[in-house]
């Protein structure tokens, strides 16, 4: 079969999924297929993953290609998430884009995870220019693009709103991923006990929240519900006032919610009051590409490519700790 646009094929290996996804260039979708590692018990361990990825990568590749009707060669360019994430766990990924660069000889690309996030929801929201409230198990990040780059406006100074949910759901003896489960829990209350809202300036602490809310669970006084449900809108209530904050700061007429916490709707709601109220249009990424995924960066890794062309190999360097922020965005000029 002849393509009549050049293909991607994107990697995404941050965390706990391996998925990669096929695109043209011009943005249709093609495939994607995922492989999520979900811990029996405790959080992520770097070993267990990185061999949950190392057993599946082939797999996941070969279906992708399939699901695509293609074939590797192909395959025009390869995208990679390079950072930020586990480092053993961005190896796997930065191995296989190197080998498959090599063996096919086509350019390899990396890219950066949270940048990833924010162009997908763009693409698929139809939206121009949002400021984007990026909450995941790894993340918790409100920023928006202003002197060439993707600023950021407000962080967790700790853990982010995902672990502390799922780490709280833990606790009540509830499986991964917790936050599903919080938020059906959540809805069995409206009764809402006192709990540590702390926002420090314009970023968010999550430890003291987390520790209270466990200490209600053991001192048995109130109902699970209640607290699962003070919870939810203690901490939704500190992201909902940073994202306003920054919404009036910036006056962008358009918010993003994305990564797999957008998928609470008790967050969409509070999201979407303060969007009206600042006359700015909601978009939510549509779940299957909110969290992380194989698309976001194929469809990145396009965007740089073609705006800087083929990057040097020093450029497919993996990074774990890399702020979004330091990168300059060539294709928003
Ligand atoms: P990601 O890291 O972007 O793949 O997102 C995974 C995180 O999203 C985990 O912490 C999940 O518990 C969380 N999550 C998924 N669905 C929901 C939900 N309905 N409410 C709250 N958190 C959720
Ligand atoms: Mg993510």
């Amino acid at each position: 079969m002849k393509f009549n646009t050049k293909l991607v094929l994107g990697i995404e290996s941050t965390a706990h999924t391996w998925s990669v996804g096929i695109m043209d260039f011009n943005g249709k979708v093609m495939s994607v297929v995922n492989d999520t590692f979900i811990p029996d018990k405790g959080g992520l361990h770097p070993y267990l993953v990185k061999e949950q990825h190392l057993n599946n990568f082939k797999r996941v590749i070969r279906q992708a290609l399939r699901d695509a009707n293609c074939k590797m060669c192909d395959i025009d360019l390869i995208a990679f998430s390079k950072s930020p994430g586990l480092g053993p766990i961005l190896k796997i990924g930065a191995q296989v884009a190197r080998m498959l660069g090599q063996l096919l000889n086509i350019p390899i690309i990396g890219v950066n995870h949270c940048i990833a996030h924010i162009e997908i929801g763009r693409l698929m929201c139809n939206i121009e220019d949002p400021l984007t409230l990026y909450v995941s198990g790894g993340n918790t990040i409100v920023s928006a693009y202003e002197s060439n780059k993707y600023q950021i406006f407000g962080e967790t100074l700790d853990i982010s709103i995902g672990n502390m949910i799922d780490m709280f759901a833990r606790d009540i003896g509830l499986s991964h991923p917790g936050g599903p489960k919080i938020e059906k829990l959540a809805h069995q209350s409206k009764r809402y006990v006192q709990l540590p809202y702390v926002v420090k300036g314009m970023d968010l602490s999550f430890s003291g929240l987390y520790t209270a809310a466990k200490k209600l669970i053991d001192s048995k006084t109130y109902e699970i519900s209640d607290v699962a449900y003070s919870l939810q809108e203690t901490a939704f209530a500190m992201l909902t006032e940073v994202t306003e904050r920054a919404l009036a700061h910036t006056e962008k007429d358009e918010v993003l919610l994305t990564g797999g916490v957008a998928a609470n709707k008790r967050l969409q709601e509070m999201i979407a009051y303060i969007s009206k109220e600042h006359n700015a249009k909601f978009e939510v990424v549509p779940l299957k590409y909110a969290g992380d995924n194989g698309i976001m960066i194929a469809w990145t890794g396009i965007l740089r490519y073609i705006s800087e062309g083929r990057p040097n190999l020093l450029n497919t360097m993996i990074d774990p700790k890399e702020r979004m922020d330091t990168l300059t965005i060539p294709w928003r000029k």
